[in-house]
């Protein structure tokens, strides 16, 4: 890294922002996530503790998970809310932890509207979302009037509790947002009907919450500025409703793109880095307020670049704040090779939390988990060595070292294990900075690494070290099916390892996790303008020519090869994928044209093909490659000799459970059992 790089940095790092009446230190956000934390039992202690280290670590300002002002806003039953003064107790907690690192904190109010999941839901007209079972009531002129009230009453409660300031969140498809486009605002009132009228909610929120703060308090307001569906704001309505934001009494806008119900990626690992800090570019003109922009940034270099350009006054992180809090010091320090980069997997975060359990991260097990994992050393040096450098066994050795403890690691090949497959997939290419980060670490901590050293029993037969750690992974299951020797049959890692060997009309066996990784690798546009080209085949117009920013045409992009995935259970294939990844999955191999098939059987493979039977019909899919992604099985032989005679021996990833197993179980096991030495 050159003298330069070390200077802008260190430049855009210490540019203070000047608000009027308050400075941030730098211009950096961690914007609203959500934890988990906020609804359980002494859940605030806890999320002291992770922003705390959020706020140690240098961020600016920090954005806290939506609260809800009134029951009924809640997105779920039990959601958070904060409406009465003895809830202020315990945000003092989470206040003063932040401030005693010297930065600041809004609290973010958020009423669900359409999208609470309960039976309790309103919204500004009785419509219900694609997205959730529940019809919502139609809020009164009454009610309207009555919730305005009660976003300024959770205002007042946060300047109580000492918060620096509030986000009110008017996007994503959330309530404010439901009343400011047409197909969710049917109303004929004053709230209704013309753009000036569907606005007007957001704007009366925001100056009447200014008009009971006062002016030394921060309003943040996220402004939807591309809805990405066919009734979403025009420009035009975009630049009126910011300006107006503007006048109404906001301090800094931030970006929102899309709803949630739209079917366009809009954080995913596929969607392109720093990939919507054009349209707050775009806005930057017509506002003087500064604008905070977001999505897929997740490094000091795009930070740095969106800064430097213009595009933004603060740049908003979320999920880079969950896998590594010490972000900003480490930018600082020059040090962006040390970062635990976000891969935007949504694995240990949002996925999480859709099935209400607390928020974690993948390439960070530690995050929200910081009270039950301290950064502290173990009592005793331990000698650990830790047999198989995937990520279960890099999390293991590092997590390892990090608390003291001497390690030595091997790896009978390169570091990263199946993670390495994973960062061939189009669209995960970020997965190789995990693997960049732990090895970089390894080095720092003196971990003594071994590469291409297959270790054998004889080795460790005899070894006094306090523990060995078995992380030798798997190896991909070939199951018994006549003809699986036949030379068209490969298996997914020889696949993935030699793409450009593979020929046009290929069937994949197995549908999880690596069977769509798969198909989507074959069916990938080649080519450089395939980044460019990823607006246009998700229908996103950057010259807003239309409301939303849509484009006009529908654009699907078909491939030159045949591809079959298939599956012998009878249900619809990627059921079982993630929930806020899996449809952009389904919908990318969807367009794509490949042929998804269920509830079969396969026969035979030979020089016609592949043999199945499909719903009881017998059927030859004539391809000239079959691939195997049927799962895996344990590489643990050493392991169990090692365990027979005696050996302190432990075993963690996929070599202890290949079925089902996934990288954030591995990561995480890996730092669990380090902490256990
Ligand atoms: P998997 O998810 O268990 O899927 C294995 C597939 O093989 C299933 O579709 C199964 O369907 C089929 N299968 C199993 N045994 C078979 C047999 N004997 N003969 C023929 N077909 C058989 O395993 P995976 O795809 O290898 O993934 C491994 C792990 O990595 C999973 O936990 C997965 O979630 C994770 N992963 C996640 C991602 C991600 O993006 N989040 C990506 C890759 C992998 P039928 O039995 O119905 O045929």
């Amino acid at each position: 890294m050159n003298k330069n790089t070390t200077e802008s940095y260190f430049t855009f790092m210490m540019k203070p922002l000047d608000l009027g009446f308050t400075q941030l230190r730098n211009r950096t956000v961690m914007g609203s996530m959500h934890t988990g934390l906020e609804e359980s039992w002494n859940g605030y202690a806890k999320l002291a503790g992770f922003y705390e280290e959020r706020a140690r670590g240098g961020v600016a300002l920090i954005v806290t998970g939506g609260i809800s002002p009134t029951f009924r806003g809640r997105l779920s039953l039990f959601a958070s809310q904060l409406s009465i003064f003895f809830q202020v107790y315990k945000h003092r907690k989470v206040v003063r932890a932040v401030h005693d690192n010297d930065a600041k904190i809004c609290l973010q109010i958020l009423h669900a509207g359409r999208y609470a999941y309960h039976p309790f839901a309103v919204a500004p007209s009785a419509i219900k979302s694609p997205i959730s079972p529940f019809s919502p009531k139609a809020l009164t002129d009454r009610q309207i009037r009555k919730l305005i009230k009660a976003y300024v009453n959770t205002a007042n409660l946060a300047r109580k509790a000492g918060y620096d300031g509030v986000e009110i969140m008017g996007s994503e498809g959330y309530l404010i947002n439901q009343f400011v486009c047409s197909n969710t605002n049917k109303r004929t009132d004053q709230w209704g009907g013309a753009f000036e009228n569907r606005i007007r909610f957001s704007l009366e929120i925001i100056r009447s919450i200014r008009e009971a703060v006062g002016q030394n308090f921060i309003i943040i307001y996220r402004l939807s500025m591309l809805d990405l569906h066919k009734e979403g704001s025009d420009w035009a309505e975009v630049v009126q409703h910011a300006r107006a934001v503007e006048d109404a009494g906001a301090t800094l806008i931030n970006t929102g793109i899309g709803w949630h119900e739209v079917r366009i990626p809009t954080i995913a690992s596929v969607v392109p880095e720093a990939g919507f800090t054009w349209v707050t570019r775009k806005l930057k003109q017509s506002v003087s307020i500064p604008l905070i922009t977001s999505n897929r940034i997740n490094s000091p270099e795009l930070v740095e670049g969106c800064l430097q350009r213009g595009e933004a006054d603060m740049v908003s992180m979320a999920r880079p704040f969950l896998a590594d809090s010490q972000f900003v010091h480490k930018a600082k320090k020059n040090q962006s090779h040390l970062i635990n980069k976000c891969i935007a997997c949504n694995q240990g975060c949002l996925d999480r939390i859709f099935k209400l359990q607390r928020a974690t991260c993948m390439v960070n097990p530690r995050a929200a988990y910081e009270a039950d994992y301290p950064l502290t050393g173990a009592g005793r040096t331990k000698n650990i060595v830790v047999v198989g450098l995937g990520v279960a066994g890099l999390s293991c050795a590092y997590h390892a070292a990090m608390r003291g403890h001497k390690v030595t690691a091997y790896d009978a090949g390169n570091l990263g294990g199946q993670f390495v497959l994973a960062a061939e997939i189009p669209g995960k290419e970020v997965y190789w900075d995990t693997i960049r980060y732990f090895e970089a670490q390894l080095s720092v901590l003196n971990v003594e690494v071994r590469r291409n050293h297959k270790v054998v029993f004889e080795e460790l037969r005899d070894s006094y070290a306090d523990a060995i750690v078995f992380a030798t992974g798997v190896t991909p299951r070939l199951p018994d099916i006549p003809g699986i020797d036949h030379f068209s049959v490969i298996d997914y890692e020889t696949a993935i390892n030699n793409k450009t060997a593979i020929k046009n009309k290929v069937a994949i066996i197995g549908a999880g996790g690596i069977g769509f990784d798969v198909a989507e690798m074959l069916v990938a546009p080649d080519g450089s303008d395939a980044d460019s080209d990823w607006y246009r085949r998700w229908g996103i117009d950057k010259h807003y020519r239309n409301r939303g920013g849509l484009l006009d045409e529908d654009v699907n992009h078909k491939p030159e090869r045949t591809v079959y995935l298939l599956q012998r259970k009878d249900e619809k294939l990627g059921k079982h994928l993630a929930r806020t990844t899996g449809w952009i999955r389904r919908l990318t191999l969807k367009r794509a044209g490949v042929n998804m098939l269920s509830d079969l059987s396969y026969e035979k493979i030979d020089d016609y093909g592949l043999h199945i039977r499909h719903k009881g019909k017998p059927e030859t899919l004539a391809v000239d490659n079959v691939i195997i992604c049927a799962g895996q099985q344990s590489d643990d032989v050493l392991y169990r000799q090692l365990n027979d005679i005696g050996q302190p021996v432990h075993v963690i990833g996929g070599a202890k459970k290949a079925a089902e197993l996934d990288a954030e179980t591995a990561i995480r096991e890996g730092m669990e059992l380090a902490y256990d030495f």
